[in-house]
This record gives C-alpha cells, structure tokens and sequence, in this order.
C-alpha cells in the first residue's frame, strides 16, 4: 500500500481537527509534555521551547534540564515545573512521573555524558517524541540510534541537520524524496524545516506548510516548533496531526509576529507571542 501523494496544509485542516476545550475540562485533560535539553549557555533554547508547550494548552509542562538553568526557567516560565538533570550539563534523565510525551535536544549539548544519558532515555521509552536539535546530531554521530527511535516519533530537522542524519542531496526535491524513504524505513515523521517545510508520514504522504516567513529565519525559531508539537502530541493528537497542526501553527504565529514586529525585529519570543492570535482566529 504504497502512497507517494502530496497535500497543501490549509486553514480547513486546523479549523477541522483542532479540538475544543470542554467547559468542564481540567488540567488532567490536556497531558503533560516533557521538554528536555539545555546546557551550560544554552538554557534560552529550552526555555523557549517550554514557553512554546504552555502556549498551546498542554496541561502541565514538566522541563528537565541543567541545575545550572533552574532559576531562568522558573522565572521565565513559573507554570513549568523544572527537574534537574545534571549540574552544568544533562548527564542523568530520571523522568519523575508516567504518562507523558517527550520533546527533547533544543540546547541538548554534545558532551560525552549527555551522549550516554540520551541513549539511555531511547532505549527505556517506547511512545512517540518529538526529537530536534541535537538529540538529532546525537544520532547523528551514531546511526544505529535511529532504531532506537519509537514509533511514530516526529524529528524535527534543519537541511543541514538532515544532511547529517541521512546524507547528501542534490536537492530539495531529492531530499524530500530521501525524507520519504526514511520515514517509511523507520516509521517516524520526518519535518524539513524551511520556507515551504515538508512533512513526510511513515505511509508516504507529504503535506508542505505555507505559512511562515523569512523573519523565522532566526536562531530560536526551530525551539519553539518542537514546544508546540511536543505540547499538542501530549494533548492527544496523533503524530500527523500534531506535526501538521503544529507546523501550521508555528508559521500563522511567526506571520502575527511579522505584522506586529516586522521581520527584522521579530524574534523567537514574539512567535510566542503571537501563538493567542491563531487561536484567537478559531474561537
Ligand atoms: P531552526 O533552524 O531549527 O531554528 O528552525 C527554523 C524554523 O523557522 C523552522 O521551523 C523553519 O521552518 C522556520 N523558517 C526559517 N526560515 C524560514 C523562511 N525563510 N520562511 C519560513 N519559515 C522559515
Ligand atoms: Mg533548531
């Protein structure tokens, strides 16, 4: 059951699946979504991504990250509960609860421990994540880590990033073509982020995003796609509606944040920002 189709992500796919919150719902019902990265000089991309995940209604954001960045993110993001993972850099991921969904590698860091640490984590995990960053150039460095990877998990990778993971192409066209035979291989959701980011589905299928601009084109953006689809993958929706909802909304929030910002002076926390405006659109 072959399927090489390729679909436009439009406004209808958002209004149609995006679930609304019952009047009677409680925090219980929006899952709880653990962000996992960040290292010494590297604790803005987590928290970053932390916002992201409280922003799209996830019921609790749990991060695990440095000792050494607990006061920025419990500053920054008070609604986040922090747990600590190691003193400078993550050398330990001891998750201190069940049932919850896991975005980890934005400010993931490459030290030697950190490596270990990350291995251990996908050999005890079985459910769909959300992998970006350097838990991608982790795997990078050691390809046998991709059979590691669970089942329908999203991975969220830059051309360059994916360039290190899968290889050279001569192409976009080709890359995505390499993206559709990988996801199929492993199972997983491959995003290749971009103007124009393309989904790839384990069945075949590629869905290309529209929304979005170059002001995105910034460090920090990318940390904050991987909060979003790690927030809504916890809520319950499945890994392709989470990753095309979520790079849906990424690119409508980074469009608010053209309007009011310009492209030059937008900035990762103003896509943030901007989230309340695609869902102000909705409801
Ligand atoms: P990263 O490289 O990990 O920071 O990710 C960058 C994010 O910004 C991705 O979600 C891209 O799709 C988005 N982005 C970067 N440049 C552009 C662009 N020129 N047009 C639209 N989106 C972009
Ligand atoms: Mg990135």
């Amino acid at each position: 059951n072959e399927k090489t189709d390729n679909y436009l992500i439009e406004y209808s796919h958002f209004e149609k699946n995006y679930k609304r919150r019952n009047p009677f719902s409680n925090k219980g019902n929006f899952g709880k979504a653990i962000i996992i990265g960040g290292s010494y000089g590297k604790i803005g991309s987590i928290t970053l991504s932390t916002l992201s995940a409280l922003r799209v209604g996830t019921g609790l954001v749990f991060t695990g990250a440095p000792e050494y960045g607990s006061l920025v993110l419990q500053t920054i993001a008070p609604e986040a509960m922090f747990f600590s993972c190691g003193d400078k850099y993550i050398e330990d991921i001891q998750i201190p609860f069940e049932n919850y969904t896991i975005g980890i590698g934005p400010g993931l860091g490459t030290e030697a421990t950190t490596k270990m640490a990350f291995e251990k984590m996908l050999e005890n995990e079985n459910n769909p994540m959300v992998l970006d960053a350097d838990a991608l150039n982790i795997i990078s460095e050691n390809k046998d880590l991709l059979n590691l990877i669970p089942k329908y998990s999203i991975i969220t990778p830059h051309p360059k990033e994916f360039e290190r993971l899968f290889g050279k192409t001569n192409s976009t066209l080709e890359q995505c073509e390499l993206a559709r035979k990988k996801a199929k291989e492993y199972e997983i959701v491959i995003v290749i982020k971009g103007h124009n980011t393309a989904i790839l589905l384990p069945e075949g299928t590629c869905y290309y995003n529209a929304t979005g601009n170059a002001g995105m084109a910034k460090g920090g953006s990318g940390d904050v796609l991987t909060g979003i689809i790690t927030g809504l993958l916890a809520q319950g929706y499945d890994s392709k509606l989470a990753t095309i909802l979520g790079v849906y909304i990424h690119g409508k929030a980074g469009d608010y944040a053209y309007e009011k910002f310009s492209q030059e002076s937008m900035t990762a926390q103003g896509i943030i920002q901007c989230l309340s405006d695609v869902f102000l659109e909705l409801n």
